[in-house]
C-alpha cells in the first residue's frame, strides 16, 4: 500500500492511498485501502490518517477513522497512531503474525507513525527537504 497525506500553506489537507492488496489473496477480497475510515480517512478540520498492512485488522478497528477522532479529542498524531495500533493488538490474538502501520498528520502539520513490528518507515517532504523516518513500533 502507498498512503499519502498532504497539507498546503493554507492548512488544507488531502490524502490518498493505493494498494495491490495481499499476496495470494482470495478472489474478490476487498482490503482496507478502498474503504474510507479503514485504510484512509481525513477531516480537513482535524487531520488525516493512512494505513498499511493486514487490511482485515485495520477494517476491524476502523483504524484511520479512529486516529482522526483521537486527534479531534486532542491527541497528537503520534499518540493517536499508538492508541490505534494498541487497539489492534488487543483485538487480535495473532498480532505477532502480521504488520499494521499507520501514518497521521494534523492541521498543524505535525506527523506521527506507529506500527506493530519494527521495520516500517515513511518519507516526509517539507520545505524542499525529503527525510526518511523510521516508525516507532510495538514489538
Ligand atoms: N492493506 C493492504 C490490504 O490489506 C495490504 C498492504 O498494505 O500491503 O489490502
Amino acid at each position: 500500500t502507498i498512503g499519502m497525506l498532504c497539507i498546503d500553506e493554507k492548512g488544507d489537507i488531502a490524502g490518498a492511498c493505493t494498494t495491490s492488496g495481499l499476496a495470494y489473496k482470495m478472489n474478490g477480497r476487498v482490503g482496507d485501502s478502498p474503504i474510507i475510515g479503514a485504510g484512509l480517512y481525513l477531516d480537513n478540520e482535524i487531520g488525516g490518517a493512512v494505513a498499511t498492512g493486514m487490511g482485515e485488522a485495520v477494517m476491524k478497528s476502523v483504524g484511520s477513522f479512529l486516529i482522526v477522532e483521537l486527534m479531534r479529542q486532542g491527541k497528537s498524531p503520534q499518540e493517536a497512531c499508538e492508541i490505534a495500533v494498541k487497539r489492534i493488538v488487543a483485538q487480535n490474538r495473532n498480532y505477532e503474525d502480521f504488520q499494521v502501520a499507520f501514518v497521521a498528520l494534523n492541521k498543524k502539520g505535525e506527523v506521527g507513525s506507529y506500527c506493530i513490528h519494527k521495520g516500517f518507515s515513511y518519507a516526509k517532504y517539507q520545505n524542499g527537504e525529503i527525510s526518511n523516518n523510521p516508525s516507532q513500533f510495538y514489538i
